[in-house]
C-alpha cells in the first residue's frame, strides 16, 4: 500500500466543546469544521496541521466506541489515520493478506466525506489504525 502522509490523528474527549479551548487558545489550531458521524455516535471536531489534521471525537452516546474508550482508558489519542495513494480497497486486502486482522473488510464513508476502514490493534501493536482516501 502507498501512504502519503498521515491525514489525521483522532483524539477521544468527553466534550468538545470543553477541549477546544486548549488547541485554539493555547496551541494556536483553527477549529474549521465540526460534524455529527450518526453511524459512528461520536460528533466530530477538525483542525489543521499543516497537511495532517486532529480530528476531536466526541461521543454522542454511552454505547458509542468513543464512550467505551474513554471509560477504559481514559480521554487521548484513539487513532492514527494514513492517508492512502492506491485505494482503501487495495490497502485492505492487502493487510489482510499480510495477515492483519480487519475491522472493516470494506471501506465505508467516514467523517468529511472519505472512505475509510480500520485495521484492529490486536494486529497493528495496539494502535487502532484507518485507513482513508478522499
Ligand atoms: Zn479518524
Amino acid at each position: 500500500m502507498k501512504i502519503s502522509h498521515i491525514e489525521h490523528l483522532g483524539i477521544a474527549v468527553e466534550s468538545i466543546e470543553k477541549a477546544l479551548p486548549y488547541y485554539e487558545e493555547v496551541l494556536g489550531l483553527k477549529c474549521y469544521n465540526i460534524e455529527v458521524v450518526e453511524d459512528q455516535k461520536v460528533k466530530t471536531a477538525f483542525l489543521k496541521v499543516g497537511e495532517t489534521k486532529i480530528e476531536l471525537l466526541e461521543p454522542t452516546s454511552p454505547d458509542s466506541t468513543i464512550a467505551k474508550f474513554i471509560e477504559k482508558r481514559g480521554a487521548g489519542v484513539h487513532h492514527v489515520a494514513f492517508a492512502i495513494e492506491d485505494g482503501v480497497a487495495n490497502a485492505l486486502a492487502f493487510a489482510e493478506e499480510k495477515g492483519v486482522r480487519l475491522i472493516d473488510k470494506a471501506p465505508r464513508k467516514g467523517a468529511e466525506g472519505l472512505n475509510i476502514a480500520f485495521l484492529h490493534p490486536k494486529s497493528t501493536l495496539g494502535v487502532l489504525t484507518e485507513l482513508c482516501e478522499k
